[in-house]
């Protein structure tokens, strides 16, 4: 994961409970360091240390806070590439550019970042249906930010998600309705 993610993390952390909070979870995590930079590659697994630390300083289950970081992680990099948010003028345009135009601009701006494959697909009840495969299985993180999403761009929406890898599917099915 890239340091950017990290770095927002932390800036989550000191927001809501305080530097001390993430001193305090930089010492429980058994990591060498607690500099992030953003444009470096750190692995995975020193994020869900981190995240796994912050749930139980919480007691909450991480689909909560894991879903709230990924909301609180698109408000963050909307604020850095806001020019993605600018080029549509809806939640449903923005979403289905994710996969063909920013993932491909990321890849630019990242190296090697390991992004998850995205495809949407309109219902014919009006749904979008946002296809979503990662050996990382992080579709909770995409939940919070198709949430994020829907923020930035004032618009009320709810999901589904009952074709997921974690109940067996070979990719997450995440149903946004628009209301
Ligand atoms: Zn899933």
């Amino acid at each position: 994961m890239k340091g950017v993610v990290f770095n927002i993390l932390e800036e989550m952390v000191i927001e809501g409970y305080g530097m001390d909070a993430w001193n305090d979870i930089l010492d429980q995590a058994q990591q060498s360091t607690g500099i992030f930079i953003a444009f470096e590659s750190y692995p995975d697994e020193q994020l869900f240390e981190l995240v796994g630390i912050i749930c139980e300083k919480l007691n909450q289950p991480a689909e909560i806070i894991v879903r709230a970081f990924g909301e609180f992680l698109f408000s963050k990099l909307s604020e850095r590439y806001h020019n993605f948010i600018e080029d549509h003028d809806n939640l449903d345009s923005f979403l289905k550019s994710i996969h063909s135009v920013i993932h491909v601009e990321v890849a630019k701006l990242y190296v090697d970042p390991n992004l998850p494959t995205i495809e949407c697909f309109d219902n014919p009840d009006g749904t979008m249906t946002l296809r979503y495969r990662s050996p990382r299985k992080l579709c909770i993180l995409a939940e919070g930010l198709i949430y994020g999403a829907a923020k930035e761009y004032k618009q009320d929406i709810s999901l589904t998600h009952d074709v997921c890898m974690h109940k067996g599917s070979e990719f997450c099915d995440i149903v946004v309705s628009y209301k």
